[in-house]
This record gives structure tokens, C-alpha cells and sequence, in this order.
């Protein structure tokens, strides 16, 4: 059975505002070769991308009365590197540059308020991390019902090493 690899990579995506590719499901399918190619920018291996569905999710926290959100996670082994911490805050940088890409704009909205799309880090191999810009794993990884459903669903079938 195949095992999760020590290099892993999860990131969650959500959004619940329109952006140009479209509604948030619409977002979340337009973003995804973007993604896989970012991280095939950073490998001369070949990566596996293990994918969850797309799930419709009630709104956590942030100002009431926002719309439901699509979230989904992916998750890429086969990264060869051990994770540093320049390469984590580098990975951050784009995926704000992909959320930016698809019309948010961070500047212009409450904390958990609406947004075409949030791409969160959820964890890189083991790498801990408290940076003002970045914390690994995500503190709120296991708050989040939203995010660990579709976590569980790309890991079932993984063993864990
Ligand atoms: P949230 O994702 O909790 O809804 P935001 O997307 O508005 O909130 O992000 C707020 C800040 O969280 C970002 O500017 C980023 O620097 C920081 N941050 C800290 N840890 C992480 C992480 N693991 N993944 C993504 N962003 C993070
Ligand atoms: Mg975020």
C-alpha cells in the first residue's frame, strides 16, 4: 500500500466569491493546473497529486450571512527536497500570488469574510513553523471540518508511515 512520503505537501483551497473563471467550484477546477504546475516548477521528480473531491461547506466564523463555501484539498508527494523554511515562505508567496491571480484582494475584506479564493498551507512534511507570515502545521488544521473532510478523503488509502 502506498504511504504518505516525509516531503508531503497539503494545501486547502476555499472560495465563496465568483472570480473571473467563474462561480467558486468553478474557481477551485480553473486553479488546479495552476497549482500542479507551481509544484512541478519546484521538482526535477515526478510528483504525485492526490486530489479530493469538491465539497459545498456551511461558512466558520467571519461576518454572518456570507455565502456557502467550495473547498477541496491537494495533496503532492514525490517533492524531493527536505522542506527549509525560505522554500516554505517561497511557496506562500505563490500561492497569494494565485489567489491574487483570481481577483482577491486582501486589502478590501473582514477576517473570514468572503473571498474568490484561499489557498492555506496546511503542512509540509514535518517542518514546524511559527513565522508572523506563515505557521506549519496550519493551527487551525484540526478546527476545521471543511478542511478535514476532504483531508481524510485524499489520505484514505495511504498508510501512515
Ligand atoms: P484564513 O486562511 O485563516 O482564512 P487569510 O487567508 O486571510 O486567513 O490569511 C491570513 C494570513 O495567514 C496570511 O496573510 C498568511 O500570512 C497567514 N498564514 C499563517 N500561516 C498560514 C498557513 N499555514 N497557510 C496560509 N496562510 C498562513
Ligand atoms: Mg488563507
Amino acid at each position: 500500500m502506498p504511504s504518505i512520503d516525509d516531503a508531503s505537501v497539503a494545501v486547502a483551497l476555499g472560495a465563496n466569491q465568483p472570480s473571473a473563471a467563474g462561480s467558486p467550484r468553478e474557481t477551485l477546477v480553473a486553479v488546479r493546473p495552476l497549482l500542479e504546475d507551481l509544484l512541478k516548477s519546484w521538482s526535477a521528480q515526478e510528483l504525485v497529486f492526490r486530489w479530493s473531491s469538491l465539497h459545498d461547506t456551511a461558512p466558520v466564523g467571519g461576518p454572518p450571512d456570507q455565502p456557502w463555501y467550495c473547498n477541496a484539498v491537494m495533496l503532492v508527494e514525490g517533492l524531493q527536497a527536505p522542506p527549509s523554511v525560505a522554500a516554505a515562505l517561497e511557496l506562500l508567496d505563490a500561492l497569494q500570488g494565485l489567489e491574487q491571480q483570481f481577483g482577491r484582494n486582501r486589502s478590501q475584506e473582514q477576517r473570514w469574510g468572503p473571498r474568490s479564493l484561499d489557498l492555506d498551507l496546511l503542512f509540509w512534511g514535518e517542518l514546524r513553523l511559527d513565522h508572523p507570515r506563515l505557521q506549519l502545521p496550519h493551527p487551525r488544521l484540526h478546527l476545521r471540518r471543511f478542511v478535514l473532510g476532504p483531508l481524510l478523503e485524499v489520505m484514505q488509502g495511504l498508510a501512515p508511515t
